[in-house]
């Protein structure tokens, strides 16, 4: 986050802590609006941020450092972790956002109606449950977008609020989770990996994305890169490609079931027939995939589906009828 002192020319300082005297020090919040901005735009639903921070008509200079929990000079040299407040006001705005809530029951920017008052867990319940009821009007889904400030108390209920968002996101993957009547996953096996001799071993490379198991990964899971030919494209439609797989795979994709941690990007789906050839190929975003699939399968030439990114092109799995 980059720390600029007083007088400062920024664009976002003028936007966003106009209160800054000279000699004084600002977060410029411009990258933590663009990162929260894109997290936004991938959620179908409602997205509800919680953490320390402050609105424009309070900002002040919050960076500090963290080192086994206590609190430390920020040194900028990989020996503490570094946090500041965040400027909720800017984030809601950068996302198109629709409601801004504080602690104490005032509303930044007013967009969802209501007081929020009582306390950080009523608070907290009422948000959701606005955010819940606004995504439900028509034309609603997608359009919320939450960013809130302060939401409790020191002592509060942490755990009780980390369990209502968990059950936010299990809902709202629950929107994206897709069963296709007579579809099968296909995903690869962690043993591909051993028949290219020019494969590399990551010892620790989150969030990439997983074809043994279909989802991402975690930290300090190690993994193989390596090159792929799925089945479907023969002759000239073979394609080899880079792909993901654990070094070790738990297991868990379920060969009936769209893997929602796969899908929540726009993907293309190319089908192909039984000689190999490919048939089609569409554009599909998050929520539209269980119709795209069965519209693809319905086709009595298609033998096979291949999901792939956007971006890369790359392979993710494979789906056949069953
Ligand atoms: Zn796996």
């Amino acid at each position: 986050m980059p720390v600029v002192t007083g007088p400062a020319d920024d664009p976002w300082i003028a936007r966003w802590w106009p209160s800054l005297r000279d000699g004084e020090q600002a977060e410029v919040g411009a990258p933590r609006d663009a990162a929260w901005a894109a997290a936004v735009s991938r959620v179908r639903g409602a997205a509800l941020a919680i953490d320390y921070g402050h609105l424009v008509s309070s900002r002040r200079f919050t960076l500090t450092g963290y080192r086994s929990g206590r609190q430390v000079a920020p040194v900028f040299d990989g020996s503490c972790d570094i946090t500041a407040h965040v400027a909720f006001d800017a984030c809601a705005e950068a996302a198109g956002g629709t409601g801004c809530w504080c602690r104490n029951g005032t509303r930044w920017p007013l967009g969802l109606s209501g007081e929020v008052t009582g306390s950080g867990w009523e608070w907290l319940e009422s948000a959701r449950g606005r955010a819940d009821r606004r995504a439900a009007e028509p034309g609603g889904a997608g359009g919320v977008r939450v960013a809130a400030a302060r939401p409790w108390r020191r002592g509060g209920r942490p755990a009780a609020a980390a369990a209502a968002l968990a059950s936010d996101t299990r809902q709202l993957r629950r929107g994206l989770t897709t069963i296709v009547e007579g579809m099968r996953i296909h995903t690869v096996p962690t043993s591909a990996a051993l028949s290219d001799p020019g494969r590399e071993y990551r010892a620790s490379e989150p969030g990439v994305p997983l074809r043994c198991c279909l989802r991402k990964s975690s930290p300090d899971e190690p993994v193989w890169l390596f090159r792929y030919s799925p089945a479907a494209g023969k002759g000239p439609y073979e394609e080899v490609g880079p792909v993901f797989t654990h070094v070790d795979c738990p297991g868990g994709a379920a060969p009936d079931r769209l893997p929602v941690e796969l899908l929540n990007n726009s993907r293309v789906l190319r089908s192909f027939n039984a000689a190999g050839q490919i048939e089609d190929g569409v554009l599909v975003e998050p929520g539209g995939f269980d119709s795209a699939v069965e519209g693809l399968l319905n086709d009595p030439v298609v033998e096979a589906v291949q999901v792939r990114s956007l971006s890369h092109g790359c392979f993710l799995f494979a789906i056949t009828r069953s």
